[in-house]
């Protein structure tokens, strides 16, 4: 019998998942998707009846869900006979959902790594502070959990896994790079949930190099790269989930992630974290008011999700792998380039929904077909990388790498 899958979030994450679902819906039972607000999972209903035809979205049922209560989680998973269960609602959420999930039997996917709304950048690695404590529990139950199964988290840590297995016999260095190089046209605006963001740039900058932990501060390291489409971009060492995971698995090699940004990002960015508007901690007005001014700013920035109808240009994220190949010094650059306006034409979203929201459905496939229903918790790279990308090449995300001949398409039998 085909597993129904229930979405949780209806962001602009989850409006690709259930596009996505939707597309693909050969593969699974019914499509579920639950999130605080209703009517924004109706509205998502609403769009892929209108890009894929009233009968593809005929059947999708919608719910109102706080996911931070596991109770209500665990019986919506009940009522709905979900074997799939898709996080995409915020990272606040995960251990509920997982506990949800151990408690039901249901597969768990998530996109983004645990946090507790009040702590920002925990000791590394980062997993191993929520997610692994419940390995066991998993394995018990016979509970398939895949954590971090975005593009990255998530491709990219595959992309890592390809390299090692297919292409180097050693790796010493896994350079992970994200480019942006599309425009919204606004003044300022995160591609995604403003607050996860954000938290992701306000504390120490953690990579892993020369087999311990190095930490440093947000753009103090930089390096212009040249890639593929997008040409030379300047990066910084950001800190990031997948270096918490790839570090236990390459504990031999460097890993580090490196994101794109603008000089106007940076200055914007600086402002606001040294006024303290960025600040997970709560305060007092004058009025006696408790804000927690993070959450002000995202409540005054734009909806991620309203940025696709303007948006332009592409990216390309990929992963650089060095090490050796018969016993000569090797590298290769595996990665992919998404198109914004491509992605708004065919689902309505912009392309960072879009690369992050496509994954974890073809995660789904694999765990509805049982390939990748390994029943135990996993991180991307513990898993083999070809089907999962032999599936995106085939439903919008192709894989490329670039050697030492050049730039090409890679295919996957
Ligand atoms: P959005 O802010 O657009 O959407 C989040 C959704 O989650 C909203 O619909 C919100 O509901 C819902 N939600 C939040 N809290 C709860 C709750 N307690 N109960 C039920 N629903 C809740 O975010 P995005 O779609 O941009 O991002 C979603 C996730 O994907 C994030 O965790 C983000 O970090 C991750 N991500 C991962 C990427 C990757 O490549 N790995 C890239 C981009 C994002 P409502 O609006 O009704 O309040």
């Amino acid at each position: 019998m085909k597993r129904n899958v229930l979405i949780i979030g209806a962001g602009g994450v989850g409006h690709v998942v259930a596009h996505k679902c939707a597309q693909n819906a050969a593969a699974f039972g019914a499509i579920h998707i639950a999130s605080r607000t209703q009517e924004k999972c109706a509205a998502i209903i609403a769009s892929i009846s209108e890009k894929q035809g009233p009968e593809a979205a005929r059947g999708i049922g919608a719910h109102a869900l706080d996911a931070m209560d596991r109770a209500a989680v665990a019986a919506l998973i009940r009522a709905t006979g979900a074997g799939i269960v898709i996080n995409v609602a915020q990272a606040f959420c995960n251990m509920t959902i997982l506990e949800a999930c151990i408690e039901t039997g249901a597969a768990y996917l998530d996109t983004a790594i645990h946090e507790e709304p009040d702590l920002i950048c925990e000791t590394p690695p980062w997993y191993a502070n929520h997610e692994w404590k419940r390995r066991e529990a998993c394995a018990k139950a016979g509970v398939t959990a895949i954590l971090g199964i975005g593009f990255d988290p998530g491709v990219v840590n595959a992309y890592a896994r390809l390299a090692a297995l297919d292409h180097l016999d050693t790796v010493a260095s896994i350079d992970i790079v994200d480019i942006n190089a599309g425009s919204h046209g606004r003044y300022f605006a995160t591609n995604f949930d403003p607050e996860i963001n954000f938290r992701e740039f306000t504390g120490t900058v953690w990579s892993w190099q020369g087999g311990q932990w190095r930490a440093n501060r947000m753009f103090e390291v930089g390096r212009e790269w040249d890639l593929p489409v997008v040409g030379r971009q300047k990066a910084y060492l950001t800190g990031h989930d997948e270096v918490h995971s790839l570090s236990a698995n390459f504990p031999q090699a460097d890993v580090r992630f490196w994101m794109g940004f603008g000089d106007h990002y940076i200055n914007v960015f600086t402002v606001l974290k040294n006024l303290g508007l960025l600040s997970e901690q709560p305060v007092r007005t004058a009025e006696g008011l408790e804000v927690v001014p993070l959450k002000v700013v995202k409540a005054v920035l734009p909806d991620p999700a309203s940025l696709a109808p303007g948006y332009t240009g592409k990216t390309c994220i990929g992963v650089l792998t060095a090490g050796t190949k018969d016993g000569a010094p090797a590298e290769i650059f595996v990665y992919n380039v998404a198109d914004h306006r491509e992605a708004y034409e065919e689902v309505g979203s912009q392309g960072i929904s879009y690369t992050a929201g496509v994954p974890p459905v073809a995660a789904a496939m694999l765990i509805a077909d049982g390939t990748w229903d390994v029943r135990r918790m996993v991180n991307v790279e513990d898993l083999d990388p070809r089907p999962f990308l032999a599936i995106l090449n085939r439903i919008g995300l192709q894989t490329f790498i670039r050697d030492s001949g050049g730039d090409r398409a890679l295919t996957f039998a």
